[in-house]
């Protein structure tokens, strides 16, 4: 049931989700035990027991089980994104490099007034590369990067959702800098009613507090990034907590275009300059995720016309290019996810909350 258990259930631990995840990931071959060998121990780490290895200090009373997972499911070592492989959204990777990026390599230059802010809110509709953002902004900060989204607090973790909340913050602290990037960071930040499990109620305080701890010490180099598709949601408490909130819109014409060359720059197909403008064009409305669904479901269609019983003995050079024609088809297939009038109100929170430009 809710709540009450003490223990990590082993089931969580090591079902079949873990393995699956760890690998998606592959941090394994980066592995870093959460056990520190001898030879890095000093008086900060437990020495009294000669035989076993010892803890980090902010470990002393976490789960090793927790630290574990945490490790193998949520955190990445070094991801490898760079600011050109997010297409568009200028004014936002401007905001944040300066905001956080440098202040991260140089924290001996941003101090007093030009001290970063210890959260900043990615706000807009889903499939619009917030999570790219959260990713680039570790890795070009030289980061650790944590990734969890807030729904799995309540649903995946029932009962271990707090602990998960504490540990998780634990080792990104060991681990800093560290970037923690949160998603659906709303359903973290809002009491939504009465009837609410107690149990996601506590995961929230946790939050709280270690949202609020991070922006109390300044020498921890911690940044949170927190995403929402659903700004409206959050609170003023929850406002206040994100000193630079940045909406992250769809992708425009030029934006559209570019993504369109970077996914076609190793695919194998017959389109001009003039066809790449006509698709980023008819593809207006459409989120990055969108765009790129669009080019996997064109990408088929070469693959559609063999006949199925070639598909076995065909040679992988042998596969047609695409053209402009499956292109046309998968427009008809593939259509925006995100409905106008959810734009407008992004646009208006934005207005109103929003630090832009
Ligand atoms: P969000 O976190 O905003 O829901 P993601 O960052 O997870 O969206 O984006 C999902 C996928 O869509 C990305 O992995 C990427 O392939 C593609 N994508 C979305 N927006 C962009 C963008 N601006 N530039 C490049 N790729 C993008």
């Amino acid at each position: 049931g809710f709540g009450g258990s003490t223990n990590v259930s082993d089931e969580n631990l090591v079902g079949g989700q873990k393995r699956k995840l760890g690998m998606r990931r592959s941090v394994r071959d980066r592995f870093i035990s959460p056990l520190l060998s001898r030879s890095n121990s000093n008086e900060e780490f437990d020495q009294k027991n000669e035989d076993v290895p010892v803890v980090h200090e902010k470990l002393k009373n976490i789960d090793p089980k927790m630290v574990e997972l945490i490790m193998s499911e949520i955190m990445d070592q070094s991801p490898n994104i760079s600011w050109n492989d997010i297409a568009g959204l200028e004014f936002a990777k401007t905001a944040i490099k300066e905001a956080v990026v440098w202040p991260m390599l140089r924290p001996d230059i941003f101090t007093g007034l030009r001290r970063p802010p210890k959260g900043i809110l990615l706000f807009g509709p889903p499939g619009t590369g917030k999570t790219l953002i959260g990713k680039c902004v570790a890795s070009q900060s030289k980061s650790t990067f944590f990734s969890i989204s807030a729904s799995s607090l309540t649903s995946k973790w029932i009962g271990d959702g707090e602990k998960m909340v504490r540990a998780l913050f634990a080792v990104a602290r060991v681990h800093q800098p560290s970037v923690v990037f949160i998603d659906e960071v709303d359903s973290l930040l809002t009491q939504r009613n009465e009837t609410e499990h107690e149990s996601s109620r506590r995961i929230k305080t946790e939050f709280l507090v270690q949202l609020d701890g991070a922006s109390i010490d300044a020498d921890e180099r911690l940044l949170i990034i927190g995403a929402t598709n659903r700004p409206q949601e959050l609170d003023e408490a929850a406002r206040r907590r994100f000193v630079k909130r940045l909406y992250i819109p769809l992708p425009d014409y030029t934006a559209r275009h570019e993504l369109l060359l970077k996914l076609f720059s190793n695919e194998k197909h017959l389109l001009i300059k003039e066809d790449f403008e006509k698709i980023a064009q008819l593809s207006e409305g459409y989120s990055g995720a969108d765009i790129k669904n669009l080019c996997s479901e064109a990408s088929l269609e070469p693959i559609r016309s063999i006949d199925f019983n070639d598909i076995q003995n065909i040679e992988a050079s042998e596969v047609r290019a695409l053209t402009m024609s499956d292109f046309e088809k998968s427009l008809n297939r593939v259509k925006p996810s995100v409905s106008p009038n959810d734009l407008l109100q992004y646009v208006k929170w934005d207005q109103t909350y929003g630090s832009g430009g």
